[in-house]
C-alpha cells in the first residue's frame, strides 16, 4: 500500500485522506492541532510545520509527501524533500507564497494580470499609485488568504493608512479588475509529465471568502476552455509541477486575467467528489503516486456551497436526491469555513432549485 504524508490537517488533508482510503492510499497527516479534521480519518502526527523531528517522522512513515495549503514553510519541505519524494516541488510552493514572483511568472507564460507594482515603503507606495491609478487594491506579498492582508485604496490619500494596515510588510499594489465574474482552472499532471483538466467553474466571493462555486461555469467557449488550460499546462510545466493546481481568474471583456495559483487540492475543485468522474483529491493522490489519472469530465451539474461561520444541524438540509453535506468538525468561528453542500443535478433549473432550497434551508 501506498503511504501518503500531509503537511497540513484541516479539510482539504481530510478530504485526501479520505480519497486515499477509497483506492487503498493511506495517508499520515501532521497539523499542529490535535483534533485538526482530518485527524477524524488518517493518522495525526501533532507538531508544528517547522518541528524537525514532526517532519522526519511524518517522512520515515511516507513513500511520498505532499502539502494541503500553501503557506508550508519553503524550508520544512526542503527538510522533508532530502528524505522523502515531495510533490508538488518546493518550486511551486515558492511562487504561490509570493504574489510577486507569481505575477510575474503568470506574465512570463502569457497570462493577463491586472497592472501592479511592488511596494516596500511609504514612497514606493506613492509612486505605485501614479503607476497603477485607482481604485486599486494594496496586497502583502506573503501570508495574504481569503482576503486577508489586503487594503483597497480609491484615492492617494489613504497611502499612510493602507500602509500601516498591511502591516509595513512587502506588498504589491494591484489595479481593481472590473471583472464579469470569477472563474478558476483546475488542472492536474502526473509524474510522466501527462495532464488533465476539469471544466472551468464560476466562483462567487463575498468579503474575499468563496461562498459559491457553480461547474461547469455557465456560457463557456471551447476556446476560452482551451485557452485556459494552456495556460495551466505552460504554468504546470515550468514548475515541474506533479499533483493539482488552481488558478482563480477574472474573466472580463478583455479575456481572462489571473489573479493567484495554489499548488494544491483546492474549494472551487469540491463539487468534483460528486459532480466529476474523478475527484480532484483522488487525481492529486493519483499524480503524486505516479498513477495513471482519473478521468475529469463532469457527470452533470454541480453547485457548491461553503458553510461560514456556523454550521448548520445536518437535520435541517433537505433530504434530496444529489444533495451532499459535508461537515469538517470544526469549532464555530466568523469567516471560518466549517463545511459544505454540494448540489447535483443533470438539469440546470432543478439544480438551481435545489440549491435555493438548500441555501434558505441552512440559512447561509
Ligand atoms: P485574493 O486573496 O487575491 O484571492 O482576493 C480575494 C478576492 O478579492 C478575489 O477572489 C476577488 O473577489 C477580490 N479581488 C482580489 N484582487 C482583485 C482585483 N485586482 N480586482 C478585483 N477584485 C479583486
Amino acid at each position: 500500500m501506498t503511504r501518503v504524508g500531509i503537511v497540513g490537517g484541516g479539510q482539504l488533508g481530510m478530504m485526501l485522506a479520505e480519497a486515499g482510503a477509497r483506492i487503498g492510499i493511506e495517508c499520515t497527516t501532521l497539523d499542529p492541532t490535535p483534533d485538526s479534521p482530518a485527524s477524524r480519518v488518517a493518522r495525526a502526527i501533532v507538531g508544528a510545520y517547522a518541528d524537525e523531528v514532526a517532519l522526519a517522522e511524518l517522512a520515515a512513515g511516507a513513500d511520498v509527501v505532499t502539502y494541503e495549503f500553501e503557506n508550508v514553510p519553503v524550508a520544512s519541505a526542503h527538510f522533508l524533500a532530502e528524505r522523502v519524494e515531495v510533490f508538488p516541488p518546493p518550486e511551486s510552493l515558492e511562487f504561490a507564497q509570493d504574489r510577486l514572483l507569481e505575477k510575474t511568472l503568470f506574465t512570463e507564460v502569457g497570462l493577463q494580470v491586472a497592472p501592479f507594482a511592488p511596494v516596500s515603503s511609504e514612497e514606493d507606495l506613492d509612486e505605485a499609485m501614479e503607476d497603477v491609478g485607482f481604485p486599486s487594491i494594496l496586497k502583502t506579498r506573503r501570508l495574504g488568504y481569503d482576503g486577508k492582508g489586503q487594503v483597497r485604496l480609491t484615492s492617494p490619500d489613504g497611502s499612510t493608512d493602507a500602509w500601516r494596515a498591511v502591516g509595513e510588510v512587502p506588498s504589491i499594489l494591484e489595479a481593481h479588475v472590473p471583472f464579469d465574474r470569477e472563474l478558476s482552472i483546475l488542472g492536474v499532471r502526473g509524474l510522466d509529465g501527462r495532464a488533465a483538466f476539469y471544466p472551468l467553474v464560476e466562483n462567487v466571493h463575498r468579503d474575499g471568502i468563496l461562498r459559491t462555486s457553480t461547474a461547469p461555469a455557465s456560457g463557456v467557449t471551447s476556446e476560452l476552455q482551451a485557452a485556459a488550460e494552456r495556460h495551466a499546462l505552460v504554468l504546470m510545466e515550468r514548475l515541474g509541477h506533479v499533483g493539482v493546481l488552481a488558478i482563480e481568474l477574472f474573466e472580463t471583456g478583455d479575456g481572462l486575467f489571473a489573479n493567484e495559483m495554489a499548488p494544491r487540492v483546492h474549494n472551487s475543485g469540491h463539487w468534483t467528489i460528486e459532480g466529476a468522474a474523478t475527484s480532484q483529491f483522488e487525481n492529486h493522490l493519483r499524480a503524486i503516486c505516479g498513477m495513471e489519472l482519473g478521468p475529469t469530465a463532469p457527470s452533470a451539474y454541480s453547485a457548491m456551497v461553503n458553510l461560514i461561520g456556523s454550521m448548520p444541524d445536518p437535520g435541517v438540509f433537505p433530504s434530496l436526491p444529489g444533495v451532499h453535506l459535508h461537515a469538517y468538525g470544526k469549532q464555530e468561528r466568523p469567516g471560518r469555513k466549517l463545511g459544505h453542500v454540494t448540489v447535483v443535478d443533470e438539469d440546470r433549473e432543478a439544480l438551481e432549485r435545489s440549491l435555493q432550497l438548500v441555501t434558505r434551508s441552512a440559512g447561509v
